[in-house]
Protein backbone atom coordinates (compact mmCIF):
# COMPACT_ATOMS: atom_id res chain seq x y z
CA UNK A 1 0.00 0.00 0.00
CA UNK A 2 1.34 3.34 -0.57
CA UNK A 3 1.79 5.55 2.28
CA UNK A 4 -0.54 8.37 1.73
CA UNK A 5 0.47 9.95 5.44
CA UNK A 6 1.79 13.10 5.63
CA UNK A 7 4.09 14.40 7.72
CA UNK A 8 3.03 17.44 9.53
CA UNK A 9 3.39 19.49 12.77
CA UNK A 10 1.85 21.94 14.46
CA UNK A 11 4.24 25.35 14.83
CA UNK A 12 4.39 28.76 15.55
CA UNK A 13 0.50 28.63 15.50
CA UNK A 14 0.05 26.54 12.36
CA UNK A 15 0.01 23.07 10.72
CA UNK A 16 3.19 23.17 8.51
CA UNK A 17 5.52 19.98 6.62
CA UNK A 18 7.43 19.07 9.36
CA UNK A 19 10.51 19.87 8.22
CA UNK A 20 9.70 23.53 7.57
CA UNK A 21 9.07 23.25 11.48
CA UNK A 22 12.67 24.69 12.79
CA UNK A 23 14.36 26.81 15.41
CA UNK A 24 17.38 28.29 15.68
CA UNK A 25 20.49 27.38 17.78
CA UNK A 26 20.38 30.80 19.60
CA UNK A 27 17.04 29.33 21.12
CA UNK A 28 16.60 29.88 25.18
CA UNK A 29 14.72 26.58 26.06
CA UNK A 30 17.92 24.73 23.99
CA UNK A 31 20.25 25.90 26.03
CA UNK A 32 18.52 25.65 29.20
CA UNK A 33 16.46 22.92 29.14
CA UNK A 34 13.67 25.59 30.00
CA UNK A 35 10.48 23.89 28.25
CA UNK A 36 7.91 21.26 29.25
CA UNK A 37 6.71 18.43 27.46
CA UNK A 38 3.68 15.96 27.17
CA UNK A 39 3.78 12.02 25.54
CA UNK A 40 0.45 10.83 24.62
CA UNK A 41 -0.95 7.83 22.69
CA UNK A 42 -3.72 7.38 20.08
CA UNK A 43 -4.46 3.74 19.28
CA UNK A 44 -6.00 2.30 15.75
CA UNK A 45 -8.67 0.18 16.07
CA UNK A 46 -9.83 -1.51 13.12
CA UNK A 47 -13.14 -2.84 13.88
CA UNK A 48 -14.27 0.83 14.31
CA UNK A 49 -12.12 1.88 11.89
CA UNK A 50 -10.88 5.20 14.04
CA UNK A 51 -7.94 5.97 16.00
CA UNK A 52 -8.78 6.72 19.50
CA UNK A 53 -6.54 9.38 21.86
CA UNK A 54 -6.08 7.95 25.10
CA UNK A 55 -7.30 10.61 27.73
CA UNK A 56 -5.84 13.35 26.13
CA UNK A 57 -7.75 16.39 28.42
CA UNK A 58 -6.13 14.99 30.92
CA UNK A 59 -2.92 15.16 29.48
CA UNK A 60 -3.11 18.73 28.60
CA UNK A 61 -4.08 19.72 31.82
CA UNK A 62 -1.27 18.14 33.16
CA UNK A 63 0.97 20.40 30.46
CA UNK A 64 -0.74 23.81 31.48
CA UNK A 65 0.35 22.67 35.30
CA UNK A 66 3.35 22.18 33.94
CA UNK A 67 3.96 25.52 32.52
CA UNK A 68 2.34 26.84 35.82
CA UNK A 69 4.84 25.51 37.58
CA UNK A 70 7.14 26.78 35.83
CA UNK A 71 5.95 30.33 35.71
CA UNK A 72 6.18 29.22 31.50
CA UNK A 73 3.98 32.13 29.53
CA UNK A 74 1.04 30.43 28.25
CA UNK A 75 -2.76 31.11 27.55
CA UNK A 76 -4.14 28.17 26.01
CA UNK A 77 -6.15 25.93 27.48
CA UNK A 78 -6.59 21.89 27.24
CA UNK A 79 -9.61 22.03 25.16
CA UNK A 80 -7.75 24.09 22.59
CA UNK A 81 -4.84 22.16 22.84
CA UNK A 82 -6.98 18.83 22.05
CA UNK A 83 -8.47 19.95 18.97
CA UNK A 84 -4.78 21.38 17.43
CA UNK A 85 -4.04 17.97 17.96
CA UNK A 86 -6.74 16.07 16.38
CA UNK A 87 -6.80 18.24 13.80
CA UNK A 88 -3.20 17.46 13.06
CA UNK A 89 -3.59 13.71 13.20
CA UNK A 90 -6.25 13.93 10.85
CA UNK A 91 -4.50 16.46 8.91
CA UNK A 92 -1.67 13.71 8.61
CA UNK A 93 -3.75 11.10 7.71
CA UNK A 94 -2.65 8.51 10.12
CA UNK A 95 -4.64 5.63 10.80
CA UNK A 96 -2.56 3.51 13.11
CA UNK A 97 -1.00 3.88 16.57
CA UNK A 98 0.59 7.19 16.84
CA UNK A 99 2.01 9.22 19.53
CA UNK A 100 1.55 13.01 19.98
CA UNK A 101 4.44 15.19 21.37
CA UNK A 102 3.54 18.43 22.39
CA UNK A 103 6.02 20.96 23.60
CA UNK A 104 5.95 24.46 25.34
CA UNK A 105 9.61 25.92 25.53
CA UNK A 106 10.88 29.62 25.65
CA UNK A 107 11.26 30.42 22.42
CA UNK A 108 13.41 33.88 22.69
CA UNK A 109 16.84 34.16 21.40
CA UNK A 110 18.40 35.10 24.05
CA UNK A 111 20.70 34.72 26.85
CA UNK A 112 20.31 33.67 30.85
CA UNK A 113 18.30 31.05 31.96
CA UNK A 114 15.23 32.00 33.74
CA UNK A 115 11.30 31.21 33.29
CA UNK A 116 9.75 34.72 33.71
CA UNK A 117 9.94 37.60 30.93
CA UNK A 118 10.66 34.95 28.06
CA UNK A 119 8.90 34.25 24.98
CA UNK A 120 7.32 30.93 24.30
CA UNK A 121 5.62 28.93 21.92
CA UNK A 122 4.16 25.33 21.39
CA UNK A 123 5.44 22.95 19.00
CA UNK A 124 3.11 19.60 18.70
CA UNK A 125 4.56 16.26 16.62
CA UNK A 126 3.39 13.21 15.93
CA UNK A 127 4.78 9.99 15.46
CA UNK A 128 4.20 6.65 14.48
CA UNK A 129 4.64 3.82 17.45
CA UNK A 130 3.80 1.13 18.19
CA UNK A 131 5.95 -0.45 21.84
CA UNK A 132 8.34 1.32 23.21
CA UNK A 133 9.55 -1.59 25.42
CA UNK A 134 8.44 -5.11 25.37
CA UNK A 135 5.01 -5.63 27.02
CA UNK A 136 5.58 -9.07 26.99
CA UNK A 137 8.64 -11.10 27.82
CA UNK A 138 9.76 -8.92 31.05
CA UNK A 139 11.45 -6.15 31.79
CA UNK A 140 15.68 -6.75 33.31
CA UNK A 141 16.17 -3.56 35.30
CA UNK A 142 18.61 -2.25 38.20
CA UNK A 143 18.65 0.38 40.69
CA UNK A 144 19.77 3.31 39.65
CA UNK A 145 23.37 5.07 41.05
CA UNK A 146 21.33 7.93 39.90
CA UNK A 147 18.95 9.06 42.74
CA UNK A 148 15.59 11.52 41.20
CA UNK A 149 16.07 14.71 41.64
CA UNK A 150 13.75 16.48 44.69
CA UNK A 151 11.45 18.30 43.74
CA UNK A 152 13.14 21.22 45.83
CA UNK A 153 15.87 20.84 43.10
CA UNK A 154 13.72 20.68 39.98
CA UNK A 155 9.65 20.28 40.27
CA UNK A 156 9.01 16.62 39.81
CA UNK A 157 5.32 16.96 39.36
CA UNK A 158 5.98 19.63 35.92
CA UNK A 159 7.65 17.33 32.86
CA UNK A 160 10.21 19.85 32.46
CA UNK A 161 13.05 19.12 29.50
CA UNK A 162 16.04 19.44 31.44
CA UNK A 163 15.31 17.22 34.41
CA UNK A 164 15.04 14.08 31.90
CA UNK A 165 19.24 14.60 32.10
CA UNK A 166 18.68 12.79 35.28
CA UNK A 167 16.04 10.00 33.06
CA UNK A 168 19.13 9.82 30.64
CA UNK A 169 22.00 8.65 32.67
CA UNK A 170 19.88 6.50 34.64
CA UNK A 171 18.79 4.79 30.84
CA UNK A 172 21.85 4.72 29.55
CA UNK A 173 23.65 3.31 33.00
CA UNK A 174 20.92 0.53 32.48
CA UNK A 175 21.39 -0.25 29.23
CA UNK A 176 24.80 0.20 28.92
CA UNK A 177 24.75 -2.40 32.10
CA UNK A 178 22.51 -4.72 29.56
CA UNK A 179 19.57 -3.78 31.33
CA UNK A 180 15.84 -2.74 30.00
CA UNK A 181 15.27 0.11 32.42
CA UNK A 182 16.67 1.41 35.54
CA UNK A 183 14.92 2.35 38.38
CA UNK A 184 15.66 5.55 40.96
CA UNK A 185 15.55 5.89 44.39
CA UNK A 186 14.16 8.95 45.66
CA UNK A 187 16.57 11.46 47.99
CA UNK A 188 15.52 9.55 51.13
CA UNK A 189 16.55 6.41 49.35
CA UNK A 190 13.20 5.36 48.83
CA UNK A 191 12.19 3.81 45.63
CA UNK A 192 11.08 6.62 43.09
CA UNK A 193 10.00 5.54 39.55
CA UNK A 194 11.79 4.73 36.43
CA UNK A 195 13.15 6.64 33.84
CA UNK A 196 9.76 7.42 32.29
CA UNK A 197 7.57 5.44 33.99
CA UNK A 198 5.88 4.49 37.17
CA UNK A 199 6.20 1.79 39.18
CA UNK A 200 4.08 -0.66 40.96
CA UNK A 201 4.57 -3.49 43.47
CA UNK A 202 2.25 -6.40 44.25
CA UNK A 203 2.61 -8.16 47.26
CA UNK A 204 0.08 -10.62 48.78
CA UNK A 205 -2.64 -9.31 46.36
CA UNK A 206 -2.23 -6.05 46.73
CA UNK A 207 -0.82 -2.99 44.71
CA UNK A 208 1.82 -0.84 46.10
CA UNK A 209 3.27 2.08 44.76
CA UNK A 210 5.27 4.99 45.67
CA UNK A 211 3.36 8.55 46.57
CA UNK A 212 4.26 12.00 44.95
CA UNK A 213 6.40 12.36 48.11
CA UNK A 214 8.83 10.06 46.48
CA UNK A 215 9.82 12.82 43.75
CA UNK A 216 7.32 11.08 40.76
CA UNK A 217 5.59 12.54 38.43
CA UNK A 218 1.63 11.70 38.48
CA UNK A 219 0.88 9.38 35.42
CA UNK A 220 -2.12 9.78 33.48
CA UNK A 221 -1.35 5.90 33.18
CA UNK A 222 -0.71 5.56 36.97
CA UNK A 223 -4.16 7.00 37.64
CA UNK A 224 -5.79 5.17 35.20
CA UNK A 225 -4.39 1.88 36.86
CA UNK A 226 -6.09 3.20 40.54
CA UNK A 227 -9.36 3.02 38.47
CA UNK A 228 -9.10 0.03 36.83
CA UNK A 229 -7.25 -1.45 40.07
CA UNK A 230 -10.40 -0.81 42.18
CA UNK A 231 -13.24 -2.21 39.90
CA UNK A 232 -11.70 -5.30 39.54
CA UNK A 233 -11.47 -5.13 43.11
CA UNK A 234 -7.53 -5.07 43.91
CA UNK A 235 -6.18 -2.79 46.42
CA UNK A 236 -4.17 0.27 45.84
CA UNK A 237 -1.94 1.56 48.24
CA UNK A 238 0.29 4.81 48.35
CA UNK A 239 3.06 4.88 50.34
CA UNK A 240 6.85 4.46 50.81
CA UNK A 241 8.85 1.77 49.50
CA UNK A 242 12.17 0.31 50.51
CA UNK A 243 14.70 -0.64 48.37
CA UNK A 244 14.32 -4.02 49.67
CA UNK A 245 11.36 -4.42 48.87
CA UNK A 246 11.69 -4.91 44.92
CA UNK A 247 13.37 -7.69 45.57
CA UNK A 248 10.86 -9.89 47.21
CA UNK A 249 7.52 -8.39 45.57
CA UNK A 250 5.56 -11.06 44.06
CA UNK A 251 5.13 -9.43 40.88
CA UNK A 252 6.22 -5.22 39.57
CA UNK A 253 5.03 -3.43 36.87
CA UNK A 254 6.00 -0.34 35.18
CA UNK A 255 3.66 2.27 33.81
CA UNK A 256 3.47 5.28 31.53
CA UNK A 257 2.05 6.43 28.12
CA UNK A 258 5.48 4.89 26.59
CA UNK A 259 5.97 1.93 28.53
CA UNK A 260 2.10 1.32 28.36
CA UNK A 261 1.83 -1.92 31.45
CA UNK A 262 4.80 -3.44 31.02
CA UNK A 263 6.30 -6.52 34.09
CA UNK A 264 10.13 -6.74 35.43
CA UNK A 265 11.09 -10.10 35.58
CA UNK A 266 14.20 -8.83 36.94
CA UNK A 267 15.79 -6.15 39.78
CA UNK A 268 19.20 -5.94 40.54
CA UNK A 269 19.78 -9.64 39.10
CA UNK A 270 16.94 -11.36 41.24
CA UNK A 271 14.46 -12.98 39.92
CA UNK A 272 10.69 -10.89 40.47
CA UNK A 273 8.58 -13.82 41.62
CA UNK A 274 9.04 -16.62 40.20
CA UNK A 275 10.25 -14.80 36.88
CA UNK A 276 7.26 -15.19 35.00
CA UNK A 277 4.20 -12.15 34.32
CA UNK A 278 1.89 -12.53 37.60
CA UNK A 279 -1.77 -12.60 37.92
CA UNK A 280 -2.35 -9.46 39.18
CA UNK A 281 -0.13 -7.84 36.39
CA UNK A 282 -2.09 -10.02 33.43
CA UNK A 283 -5.35 -8.99 35.03
CA UNK A 284 -3.99 -5.10 34.74
CA UNK A 285 -2.39 -5.49 31.64
CA UNK A 286 -5.43 -7.22 29.37
CA UNK A 287 -7.66 -4.68 30.77
CA UNK A 288 -5.65 -1.62 30.30
CA UNK A 289 -4.48 -2.80 26.75
CA UNK A 290 -8.54 -3.71 25.76
CA UNK A 291 -9.89 0.05 26.99
CA UNK A 292 -7.19 2.18 25.13
CA UNK A 293 -7.49 0.10 21.96
CA UNK A 294 -11.08 0.65 22.50
CA UNK A 295 -12.56 -2.61 22.92
CA UNK A 296 -14.05 -1.95 26.45
CA UNK A 297 -17.22 0.38 26.81
CA UNK A 298 -16.85 0.99 30.35
CA UNK A 299 -14.07 3.57 30.13
CA UNK A 300 -15.04 4.72 26.96
CA UNK A 301 -14.83 8.54 28.27
CA UNK A 302 -11.30 8.31 28.39
CA UNK A 303 -11.40 7.98 24.78
CA UNK A 304 -11.31 10.65 21.90
CA UNK A 305 -12.48 9.31 18.11
CA UNK A 306 -9.76 11.34 15.70
CA UNK A 307 -12.08 10.64 13.00
N1 LIG B 1 7.43 9.31 35.16
C1 LIG B 1 8.18 9.96 34.25
C2 LIG B 1 9.47 10.56 34.66
C3 LIG B 1 7.73 10.06 32.91
O1 LIG B 1 8.47 10.70 32.00
C4 LIG B 1 6.51 9.46 32.55
C5 LIG B 1 6.04 9.54 31.13
N2 LIG B 1 5.28 10.68 30.90
C6 LIG B 1 5.77 8.80 33.54
C7 LIG B 1 6.27 8.75 34.84
C8 LIG B 1 4.43 8.19 33.25
O2 LIG B 1 3.47 9.18 33.03
P1 LIG B 1 2.23 8.98 32.03
O3 LIG B 1 1.52 7.76 32.49
O4 LIG B 1 1.42 10.21 32.19
O5 LIG B 1 2.79 8.82 30.68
Amino acid sequence: MPDETKDLSYFEGKIIPSEDAKISIQTHAFQYGTAVFGGIRGYHNETRKNVFVFRILDHYKRLVNSTKIMQLQFDKTPEELAEITLKLIRDSNLKQNVYVRPIVYTSALQLSPRFHDVKTEIAIYVLKLDDYLDTQNGLRTMVSSWARFSDNQIPTLSKVSGGYVNSALAKSEAVQNGMDEAIFLDARGFVSEGSAENIFLVRNGEIHTPSVPSSILEGITRRSIFKIAADLGIKVVERDIARSELYISDEIFFSGTGVQVAWLKEVDRRKVGDGKIGPVTKKIQSLFFNTVRGEEAKYEDWLTPVY
